[in-house]
């Protein structure tokens, strides 16, 4: 009975750190899964507003898509021109 206990308890170490990682990489998932709208921001970084199109006009360079949800966590604020 022993002998068996010793061979599970690794399986079952390594169950629990497959479910405890997978856990706590599904809030990111869940909440871009959730908030599927994706916005586009500025590469650069020095722009202040997220956008639903990549061809705004207000967007300069490069653009990066990013889930709405990530653009206002990083301060990003709704484009004039994409949401009036
Ligand atoms: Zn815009």
């Amino acid at each position: 009975m022993i002998k068996i206990n010793k061979r599970i308890v690794p399986i079952a170490l390594a169950v629990c750190l497959t479910v405890s990682s997978a856990s706590a990489a599904a809030p990111a998932y869940s909440t871009t899964a959730s908030a599927k709208s994706y916005v586009y921001v500025a590469a650069s970084g020095n722009g202040a507003c997220y956008h639903t199109s990549k061809n705004c006009s207000r967007m300069r360079g490069r653009v990066v898509k990013k889930t709405k949800k990530a653009a206002k966590r990083q301060g990003y604020r709704a484009c004039k021109k994409c949401y009036r």
